[in-house]
């Protein structure tokens, strides 16, 4: 079977955007029952030859905080289970949050390998933002930018090393 990549992480950081961005125009709609339409969540992709499946764990909105946590915690803890490599993702704009430590928490817990991806890095000057992420204490943070989809081959590389 193919790898199974996981993009976890809080609310906002930018999951969807780089899954989206990985599964280009291979993405669709997924609308298998009548009235119910939903994003999809897994979808193939390839880097130098591996190919994988990535899962985008963040696909329900939270209601309220409590929520929040307990959603976060569940998506980290399946990513944990059904992943061969954990995506951590967080936003360089943001900066460090409580929240990300509560993800981190868990996810310090797993032997899988997590790759601590820090999105939003949009510029080069927001590289200076990586260095608080070293507190976590999950290794070198990877930046990249969703959205102009920069950085992504050193993230991919260091991906399918853990393959
Ligand atoms: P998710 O909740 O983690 O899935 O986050 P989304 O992918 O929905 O993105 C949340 C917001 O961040 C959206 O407004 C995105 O356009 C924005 N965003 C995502 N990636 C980037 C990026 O690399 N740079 C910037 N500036 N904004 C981004
Ligand atoms: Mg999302």
């Amino acid at each position: 079977a193919k790898p199974l990549v996981a993009i976890v992480g809080r609310p906002n950081v930018g999951k969807s955007t780089f899954f989206n961005k990985m599964a280009g125009k291979r993405i669709s709609i997924v609308d298998d029952m009548p009235g119910v339409t939903r994003d999809r969540i897994t979808a193939d992709a390839e880097w130098l030859g591996h190919h994988f499946t990535l899962i985008d764990t963040g696909g329900i909105d939270p209601k309220s905080d409590d929520v929040l946590l307990s959603q976060m915690r569940e998506q980290a803890e399946i990513a944990m289970d059904l992943a061969d490599v954990v995506c951590f993702f967080t936003d360089a704009r943001d900066g460090l949050t409580e929240d990300d430590k509560d993800v981190a928490n868990i996810l310090r817990k797993t032997e899988k390998p997590v790759l601590l991806v820090v999105n939003k890095v949009d510029y080069l000057d927001l590289n200076e933002n990586l260095y608080e992420f070293y507190e976590l204490g999950l290794g070198d943070p990877i930046g990249i930018s969703s959205v102009n989809m920069l950085g992504f081959g050193d993230l991919l590389d260091r991906m399918i090393e853990l393959f």
